[in-house]
């Protein structure tokens, strides 16, 4: 039996304008495991808020999905996700504060997600909203408190137990710790991944900060122009990346070793091309040192088994 959650396969996420059909995500296939924490990184405008948003079903009008299967737990989800929405999939997004109501007292907040999605008494709810604010480090004296006595990092670790209360399988937590101190971003993502291992949870973490993967992911996906670039495991995606678009953002990943402190981080040239402007072939061309005729003309698939790129082509030059 698969030891996959959750399988994309060939997702296509497209929007309509008045000229033309816009490829948001374009034929993306990847799969999350049980237990795991999966890393979905790229610039801004990768794909990788919108294939999360797939996922749990946030997608709408006139965005849709127009080809590709969504599979959770062996059962295709991509036209019913909420089915599963909440229960099974839970979402964590970027700025706490747009999460919360801010009327409500953080108690009642969990009371009702968890009586909205598990069929339990309203007393074991309160029993169960305590356990999770002490799951996630807040002291369950403060259930009756509102969401603005709370900081930042606080604030988001209420949003974590609001995730985590119905006791999903799968958390996609899209840029948590963006809007956070770089002090308290450490142990959000650490609170992350000591849930992962204590629960068994799996998490879809999406992040623009290679840093952010290196620390807290088991594997990795690297999204490029709504595509899929490189995946593979982080340790080995950090110590010896294939594509040129993953070498590029692990250079420009600042280290903390001496030698650091005397050279410029890495740019890479230029920035990620428009919806309506994406390039012939490889859309990463116009950007890549490496760029030849092939990769003008023909889009590379997923060469080696973990990067979308030709110079990993067995057959190039034979
Ligand atoms: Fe660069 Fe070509 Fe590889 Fe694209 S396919 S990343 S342009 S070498």
């Amino acid at each position: 039996m698969s030891d996959h959650l959750l399988e994309i396969k060939n997702l296509k996420i497209t929007v309509a304008t008045r000229r033309n059909v816009l490829n948001l995500v374009d034929n993306l296939t990847l799969a999350v495991k049980k237990g795991e924490i999966l890393g979905l990184v790229g610039e801004s405008g990768a794909g990788k808020s919108m294939t999360g948003s797939a996922i749990i079903g946030l997608i709408e009008k006139p965005v849709k999905i127009s080809g590709g299967e969504i599979w959770f737990k062996g059962k295709r989800i991509d036209q019913h996700p909420d089915e599963v929405r909440g229960h099974e999939i839970s979402m964590i997004f970027q700025d706490p504060m747009m999460s919360l109501n801010p009327l409500w007292r953080i108690g009642d907040q969990l009371i009702e997600v968890i009586t909205t999605h598990m069929n339990i008494s309203h007393q074991d709810a309160i029993k169960k909203a305590k356990h999770c604010l002490v799951e996630v480090g807040i002291d369950p004296s403060r259930m009756n408190a509102y969401p603005h006595t709370f900081s930042g990092g606080m604030r988001q670790r209420v949003v974590i137990a609001l995730a985590l209360a119905p006791n999903p399988s799968l958390v996609i937590a899209d840029e948590p710790t963006t809007a956070l101190d770089v002090s308290i971003q450490a142990q959000i993502l650490d609170l992350l991944k000591q849930i992962c291992k204590t629960r068994g949870t799996s998490i879809i973490l999406i992040t623009h900060d290679m840093a952010v993967i290196s620390q807290t992911t088991d594997r990795v996906c690297v999204m490029y122009s709504g595509r899929l670039a490189e995946i593979g495991i982080t340790k080995e995606i950090m110590a010896h990346p294939q594509h040129p678009y993953t070498k590029g953002l692990v250079a420009s990943t600042p280290q903390i070793d001496a030698s650091s402190f005397e050279k410029m981080l890495y740019q890479i040239p230029g920035s990620m091309p428009a919806l309506d402007n994406i390039p012939s072939g490889c859309a990463f061309h116009p950007r890549c040192e490496h760029a030849h005729d092939k990769c003008r003309a023909e889009r590379p698939e997923v060469l080696s088994n973990r990067a979308a790129c030709w110079l990993l082509d067995a057959n190039e030059g034979q």
